[in-house]
């Protein structure tokens, strides 16, 4: 009877793997196709300044509606980044989002500076770094328009381009945030080597600070002092992303961070009603 059972839950393992496979490469075959059918859209959250409530960026978030639904960017990036669509999907991003920021410098007063998240990969293709300027140029757009969110995780290669890559931009004038950070596994060490402008704190650091007790508001609390007061003392600002709560901005207030996204403001949003409700007409 046990080897019975023992064969009966192969089995089922083997249809459940089957499944998973086959749910696996239909969604590649989907993505693949996702921007000549337009399925792919950018959408757009505002960065607020904590001090005085000021929309002064927005972060552009990849949205991908595929059979009446959207499929989160965390289900599908991966994938794209397994198989190399990333090169494809990372330009279509650039090209969209860029244009878009040329679009509303021209039609609003004083718009948001426009953040762009990079993966890693897009920087194993040399030329990252030239591709972006030439857009830049292309649109007549000014560098400080554009920031380009990475994580720590561009270091995976050290001998590799990226550093080289991300001065470019830098010195070009475009802006770099550290994306995710507190989630990754390096040293502080390379903070020092990185020639980013700002720090962008993980929301699972923020969910907490005003949380229940048993998610032990004050460590978190400590945790997001001690990396505000060390961003500042290397001249970054700070970004809090997840930011629900009245609670958690008052907190974020009395640390003195500068800047917040999170579903207390608003969601990410397409570029329309992004518009409507955070631009100023010229
Ligand atoms: P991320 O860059 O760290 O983006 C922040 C995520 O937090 C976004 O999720 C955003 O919608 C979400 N978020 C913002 N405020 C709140 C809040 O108050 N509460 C909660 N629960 N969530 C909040 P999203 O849009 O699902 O994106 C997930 C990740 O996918 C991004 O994390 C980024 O790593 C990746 N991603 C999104 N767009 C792109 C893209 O164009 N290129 C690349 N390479 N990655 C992208
Ligand atoms: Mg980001
Ligand atoms: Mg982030
Ligand atoms: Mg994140």
């Amino acid at each position: 009877a046990a080897k019975a059972r023992g064969g009966a839950s192969c089995h089922f393992f083997s249809e459940q793997m089957n499944e998973r496979l086959q749910r696996r490469m239909g969604l590649e075959a989907a993505l693949r196709n996702a921007i000549a059918t337009g399925e792919l859209e950018l959408h757009y959250q505002p960065q607020v300044s904590v001090t005085d409530g000021r929309v002064v960026g927005a972060e552009a978030l990849l949205r991908w509606r595929h059979d009446g639904r959207f499929i989160p960017p965390d289900h599908f990036i991966p994938v794209a980044e397994e198989t190399g669509m990333i090169h494809a999907i990372g330009d279509w991003v650039l090209d969209t989002a860029i244009a878009q920021a040329a679009r509303w410098r021209a039609t609003y007063a004083s718009p948001p500076r426009l953040a762009i998240n990079l993966s890693p990969r897009q920087f194993w293709h040399s030329g990252l770094a030239r591709g972006i300027i030439q857009r830049l140029q292309n649109h007549d757009l000014p560098p400080e328009c554009i920031e380009l969110e990475i994580t720590e995780s561009v270091l995976i290669q050290p001998e590799g381009p990226a550093i080289g890559e991300l001065r470019v931009l830098r010195q070009h004038g475009l802006h770099l945030a550290l994306d995710d950070f507190g989630t990754g596994y390096s040293s502080l060490s390379y903070l020092r080597n990185l020639p980013v402008n700002r720090l962008k704190i993980d929301k699972s650091f923020i969910f907490p600070l005003a949380g229940s007790s048993t998610d032990n508001p004050e460590d978190a609390a400590a945790i997001v002092r001690a990396i505000i007061a060390m961003a500042h003392s290397l001249s970054l600002s700070v970004v809090a992303e997840g930011v629900e709560t009245a609670a958690h901005l008052h907190t974020l207030q009395n640390m003195g961070c500068d800047l917040y996204q999170g579903y207390l403001l608003s969601p990410a949003l397409p570029a329309g009603q992004f518009a409507d409700r955070f631009l100023e007409p010229n």
